[in-house]
């Protein structure tokens, strides 16, 4: 499907429409934001009868995706990062799939932050994002991220006591410090051209319990199911006290929050795929334009091509 064959105006129109599915769900100011206002099933207007057009709405979806970003790359001015956070099999991995399924492989880069090694814990916490960041013109996605110091850090302590830190700088500030430290850093992104959106996939913990099931029942879904998910759950509610604080202090208008509803995996996907496509939208890509003696050197190559076509036809004839 090539998207762009219908004209500027087809891309257009798919962009407007694709619009609603994001917007309810972007936080830009954390200023009252609470977590239980966002149901996880919500579905919009759309029923579960709905599903294959929504499905369907995704596929052009991706394609659209796919077809922007290679404009992004053309550009080679901008970056795109796309930070995912979420309690386990809220469905990250699978977003990333499907949303990606579209795009150019070469101009997109997705990177994992489990556990920190000794080397990283051997940095500041940001140095290892710092060297994950996408190149000009690329997008990239942070499966986990720098978040994951005001979130799993925050909610075991012990993992700070492994940073090495200086005690003297260790304070009950700490959090406060650090959604600083982390706003500043997405400025500092973005008026470096790296647009940065964040997306908090929003799963309940029932339906965190089905899919934790399903992964233990059925054999092709067992490699996804760790014992240390389990212990992960017990910790719930602080987790999701934890969410609550870290998108109250770092959703802002230059690096907004997402919280989608991620109960129904088909929804998660359209209103992620959705948001994507909003950002690049905002950067106003178009294929870079040639100059003047650009476009007299392809003419050039054209003549040299045309009448090497020409001479090596003459020769076939003479033999
Ligand atoms: P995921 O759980 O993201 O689907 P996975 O199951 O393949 O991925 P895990 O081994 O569970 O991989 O690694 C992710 C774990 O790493 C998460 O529990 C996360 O909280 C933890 N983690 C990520 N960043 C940090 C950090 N800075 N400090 C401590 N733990 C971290
Ligand atoms: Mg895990």
């Amino acid at each position: 499907m090539v998207l762009a064959k219908n004209g500027e105006i087809k891309i257009e129109h798919l962009i407007k429409r694709a619009r609603p599915f994001s917007e309810p769900f972007r936080v830009t100011s954390g200023k009252g934001f609470r977590l239980k206002d966002i149901d996880p099933g919500d579905t919009l207007h759309l029923q579960s009868e709905d599903k294959p057009r929504a499905k369907e709405a995704l596929a052009v979806g991706v394609h659209l995706l796919a077809e922007l970003q290679e404009m992004l790359y053309a550009q080679d001015r901008w970056s795109v990062l796309i930070v995912l956070q979420a309690m386990d099999a809220a469905g990250k991995d699978g977003t990333i799939k499907h949303i990606m399924s579209g795009v150019n492989p070469q101009g997109c880069q997705v990177h994992s932050f489990k556990a920190p090694s000794d080397e990283e814990l051997d940095h500041d916490y940001l140095w290892r994002s710092m060297r994950c960041l996408p190149n000009r013109g690329n997008m990239g996605i942070f499966n986990r991220s720098y978040y994951e110091e005001t979130l799993v850090v925050r909610v075991h302590q012990e993992f700070l006591a492994k940073q090495k830190l200086p005690q003297k700088l260790v304070t009950k500030n700490i959090w406060k410090e650090r959604f600083e430290d982390i706003r500043n850093f997405e400025s500092y992104l973005a008026r470096n051209g790296i647009v940065v959106r964040k997306f908090f996939l929003h799963v309940s913990k029932e339906e965190q319990e089905k899919r934790f099931i399903e992964r233990i029942e059925n054999p092709e879904k067992n490699w996804k199911f760790s014992a240390s998910d389990i212990k992960e759950r017990a910790y719930w509610d602080d987790y999701m006290e934890a969410y609550e604080d870290m998108i109250r202090n770092t959703a802002t208008k230059e690096a907004p929050w997402y919280v989608v509803p991620a109960d129904n995996k088909w929804f998660t996907r359209l209103v992620v795929a959705a948001a994507i496509i909003d950002a690049l939208d905002s950067l106003d890509l178009h294929y870079p334009k040639v100059n003047k003696r650009k476009l007299e050197e392809l003419e050039e190559a054209r003549k040299t091509l045309l009448n090497e076509k020409e001479r090596g036809k003459k020769s076939k004839n003479k033999s």
